[in-house]
């Protein structure tokens, strides 16, 4: 999972793609990357760096990030963690085309041997799925001119190869701005529009429209699934649907991922959330569980719990403490550095949790590592007793379209029943989200669910051998740095 923007039709470009940037931090905390046409020298300017985006881009940096138009991404690993080499926009010179890419690539591990075969000269620099994208653009463009035409082409090129997640912005040297997203929408991509720039109207393009709101940006709307928009810096915008398929937008982005002042599905995210505890607390209410306090975990499950509070007449009570300084453990990539994260970000404040029945509301439960942690904290704290609800459906099957939830047997729902989890992580009950619970919260027509019903809105069958190259790739990566 990772936060894109693209913004074209204004001289502040590259500063605006940094302030969309830091509102799309939360998607990915490992590195972020703007990139710029500078016209007047006729070159590309990069600037990547690890870690938050604040401390990447500095007033400075905005002085030689100059030009009309700027792509930026911020990164949240799924292989890579600390390879530089990994940040995006990823520039192919030759050809004149930068990408950023959020997403994953079911068959890209297929996809670059078919390249590699086609081309044995190809050189790949990274073992990024992007970098495929790229190349299948690029050599798809060959010769032709830098246009709308040509470009929906490859994208349509690229798009009938490309199995999986992907949304994509993009930038010509000419400084037009282009994006495009999966047939099945799993991942977000919104366009914007503001009037009365020096140039007319400016557009951006951003992975919330929380960036966009933030930005001035109106007339909000989703790029559809399967469809490549092409904007050139005078602002003539040309879309088209390359490959339609059936909208499935990933249901994690209102369960956890997305920023609740953002709408995805024309649905907000902070309804969602509320409707998620809403839903819950009748199936608390069916079961007759009784609690003397609700509590979040912080931040995410805030609003679910809200709801459970009001619904259940039951006090809502903010017991455990978190460090703001601390990133959210979920982004961290190996299991100890979580383990430690977690111990440092909440503590609770444990006198008003003594002798009290706590409903602690958590927005999915994972590996159960946070949830593990957290329990143990209200434990010593004294509680009573301890109910563990998660606004999420128990999360079973792995993720092969840029989450990391990476192979079945990490995961504590994986062949556990409700009792055997509430075992595991020493809990008195714990109570699920259902599935119809879920799409009623969301309201959507339909979603990707892939990793809570094992079924998924693409072929998966290159799924085995991604998982196995993913991990491949991990512990190479440990070997590496260790
Ligand atoms: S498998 Fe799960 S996490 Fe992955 S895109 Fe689908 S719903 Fe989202």
């Amino acid at each position: 999972m990772c936060g894109l923007v693209g913004v074209v039709g204004t001289d502040d470009s590259a500063y605006e793609a940094f302030v969309g940037l830091l509102n799309l931090q939360h998607r990915g905390q490992d590195g972020a990357g703007i990139l710029t046409v500078d016209t007047r020298r006729n070159q590309f300017n990069v600037l990547k760096g690890s870690g938050l985006v604040e401390n990447i881009f500095s007033e400075r940096t905005f002085r030689t990030l100059k030009g009309p138009a700027s792509i930026g991404h911020t990164r949240y690993a799924t292989i890579g963690r600390r390879d530089p080499n990994l940040l995006q926009p990823f520039l192919d010179s030759d050809t004149g085309i930068a990408i950023a890419h959020n997403g994953n690539i079911v068959n890209c591990y297929e996809l670059k041997e078919a390249l590699l075969a086609a081309n044995p000269h190809v050189h790949f620099a990274t073992e990024s799925d992007s970098e495929i994208i790229l190349r299948l653009l690029c050599e798809a463009l060959q010769d032709s001119l830098l246009d709308a035409e040509p470009m929906f082409k490859a994208i349509e090129s690229a798009m009938t190869r490309l199995v999986g997640a992907y949304a994509i912005v993009g930038l010509v040297r000419d400084c037009s701005l282009f994006a495009f997203r999966d047939p099945n929408g799993v991942r977000p991509l919104f366009l914007g529009r503001r009037e009365g720039t020096a140039n007319g109207s400016a557009y951006a393009f951003a992975s919330e429209t929380v960036a966009l709101d933030y930005l001035g940006y109106t007339s909000i709307e989703e790029v559809k699934p399967g469809e490549a928009v092409y904007i050139t810096p005078n602002g003539e915008v040309s879309r088209r649907i390359i490959l339609p398929g059936s909208y499935s937008p990933c249901m994690f982005e209102w369960v956890y991922f997305a920023r609740v002042e953002s709408e995805m599905g024309n649905e907000s995210v902070y309804k969602a959330r509320f409707n998620l505890g809403l839903i819950l607390a009748e199936e608390v209410k069916r079961r007759g569980i009784e609690a003397d306090l609700i509590l979040p975990v912080p931040e995410t499950s805030r609003i679910a719990a809200i709801a459970m509070s009001e619904a259940l007449n039951t006090p809502f009570r903010e017991l455990l403490i978190k460090n703001r300084y601390v990133n959210r453990t979920f982004i961290l990539d190996d299991q100890a550095a979580r383990q430690e994260a977690i111990r440092r970000k909440l503590f609770p404040i444990a006198k008003e949790i003594a002798g009290k029945r706590c409903l602690v509301v958590d927005d999915s439960i994972v590996r159960g590592n946070t949830a593990l942690q957290i329990v143990k904290l209200i434990r010593q704290a004294g509680a009573k007793e301890v109910i563990l609800v998660s606004t999420c459906p128990p999360i079973a099957h792995p993720c092969y379209y840029g989450i990391d939830f990476p192979t079945p047997t990490e995961l504590i729902a994986n062949n556990r029943t409700e009792d055997q989890i509430a075992e595991e992580l020493g809990v008195d009950r714990v109570v699920y989200q259902s599935v119809d619970g879920l799409r009623q919260a969301l309201e959507q027509k339909s979603l990707c669910t892939g990793c809570i019903t094992g079924t998924y809105p693409t072929d998966i069958s290159s799924g085995i051998h991604f998982e196995e190259q993913r991990q491949l790739d991990r512990s190479k990566q440990l070997t590496e740095t260790t």
